[in-house]
């Protein structure tokens, strides 16, 4: 290579930079991711498979106080809904802790409390959607509903239906072109409310009913199957998703589509790099958590003070001082980048976007308008990252979710920061984000498993 070409920054795709090997790796390895996307449409259902790959691992439950040496892997289990790793270094703590975090949460429709009625021959649940997601997408395809009953007594019921090929789907009902003329006419932000997203769940009378006798049929079924009564709802977590698997996209198999890529496809990979990076001398940690689609509040979300909690303990545990451990602590808050989709070109700008198959992204700030709401990496932390990603043959990018001034969002690298802990965005590109099937690409999600690994050691 000349003086001269080296004067350039040239993004180049896995494809080109990476090599055969490395794109057949990709390839092996979303396998195995494709299977945790199928077995994780919820978080507490992430919490679990995440947690059996831990055990198998040889991490063990991690109790407040419980002593700890070099080598130790423990795992903690926040209310089943998140789930922090942490494997002990050989090194003093006041190094710090390498941390992942991702979340495990994505857009869907929660049941609301009171949900069931009957209206003109059919029965329905009510929903109330959680996470941002555009309304439309959701009709007239067919949805699974997960999730758990807790009954007065603290019995915990869980609740798959849809699943399994012989099993139903739940539906939403949507107008039919015929009629459309007058919501034709409407904007695609008031067409579609939130009231009208009610799951369609029967239609079939309970034999010798006279009055609710639909509601009856399905509340007979609801008690055969799983022994609940209506007022079991009030105390429930249930949840609709779509019912399909994730698939292989395109005629060369080089994507996935999926349901709740954002952010299992940054989950898993981050989950398997801290068990594969077995050998650092660092502490690590990768933390699954709840509740960023909605802001990262209460017990299971990032803004809990779990982390400072567990942190102050293994710095307890280890002779550290805790002030010193996170001040010394680096963290890749582990999201997904909106890949550049040329049907949507105009709210892009394609120097600063993230590239299909260009590998994994880093965004040094998110937020929206004038980088409000962003903890905005420093620029020394970019660069140590930066060194990391390149001896280490990563193919990263860096990226911006979009056009300044089109929007926004945010990530839980800010709640992180907040603690006096370096943070930066590193994920994975998805297309269609929030979309009930999101679509990722096979090397992108490798590079970040290949980033997270080399994170760990470095
Ligand atoms: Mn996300
Ligand atoms: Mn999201």
């Amino acid at each position: 290579m000349s003086e001269r070409s080296n004067l350039l920054y040239k993004k180049q795709t896995v494809y080109e930079k990476a090599g055969k090997e490395i794109v057949e790796k990709a390839y092996e390895y979303a396998k195995g991711y494709v299977a945790y996307l199928d077995a994780s449409k919820t978080e507490r259902e992430a919490v679990q498979v995440s947690q059996r790959m831990a055990e198998a691992a040889g991490y063990r439950p991690y109790h407040f106080g419980d002593p700890m040496k070099a080598g130790d892997k423990f795992y903690y289990n926040n209310r089943s809904k998140n789930i922090f790793l942490f494997r002990v270094g050989s090194e003093d703590i006041n190094n710090g802790i390498r941390i992942t975090a991702a979340h495990i949460d994505s857009p869907r429709l929660d049941l609301k409390q009171v949900p069931l009625y009957e209206d003109n021959g059919m029965c329905y649940l009510k929903t109330h959607y959680y996470g941002g997601i555009r309304k439309y997408q959701w009709l007239a395809l067919p949805l699974s509903l997960h999730g758990v009953v807790v009954k007065q007594d603290g019995e915990v019921v869980d609740v798959v239906i849809g699943e399994n090929e012989s099993d139903p789907v739940l539906y939403i009902t949507d107008l039919l072109p015929h009629l459309a003329a007058a919501e034709n006419q409407k904007t695609v932000g008031t067409a579609f409310v939130g009231e009208k997203l009610n799951i369609l769940v029967g239609s079939r009378p309970l034999e010798g009913e006279e009055k609710d006798a639909i509601k009856l049929g399905v509340l007979q079924y609801l008690n055969d199957t799983y022994g609940l009564i209506e007022e079991d709802f009030l105390s429930a977590e249930l949840c609709l998703v779509p019912a399909a698997r994730a698939r292989d996209v395109g005629f060369d198999r080089s994507m996935i589509c999926g349901y709740g890529h954002d952010d299992r496809v940054c989950a898993y990979p981050s989950l398997t790099a801290i068990i594969d990076a077995d050998e650092s001398v660092h502490t690590t940690m990768c933390l699954l958590v709840d509740k960023e689609e909605t802001g990262s509040d209460g017990v299971t979300g990032m803004q809990s003070s779990l982390i400072t909690d567990i942190i102050t303990e293994i710095a307890k545990a280890m002779g550290g001082n805790e002030a010193l451990v996170r001040a010394n602590s680096k963290c890749l808050s582990s999201d997904v980048a909106a890949v550049y989709d040329p049907n949507f070109a105009d709210v892009y700008e394609h120097r600063n976007s993230a590239l299909i198959s260009c590998g994994v992204g880093m965004c040094k700030f998110t937020g929206s308008r004038g980088k409000g709401g962003t903890s905005d990496a420093n620029a020394e932390l970019v660069a140590w990252v930066r060194r990391c990603l390149n001896e280490a043959g990563v193919v990263w990018q860096t990226c911006e979710l979009g056009k300044v001034d089109a929007g926004g969002g945010g990530t839980i690298a800010k709640y992180m920061a907040n603690h006096n802990i370096d943070t930066v965005d590193l994920g994975v590109g998805v297309l269609s984000m929030h979309a009930p099937y999101e679509v990722v690409s096979k090397v992108d999600l490798y590079e970040a498993y290949r980033a997270f690994v080399a994170f760990y050691h470095f």
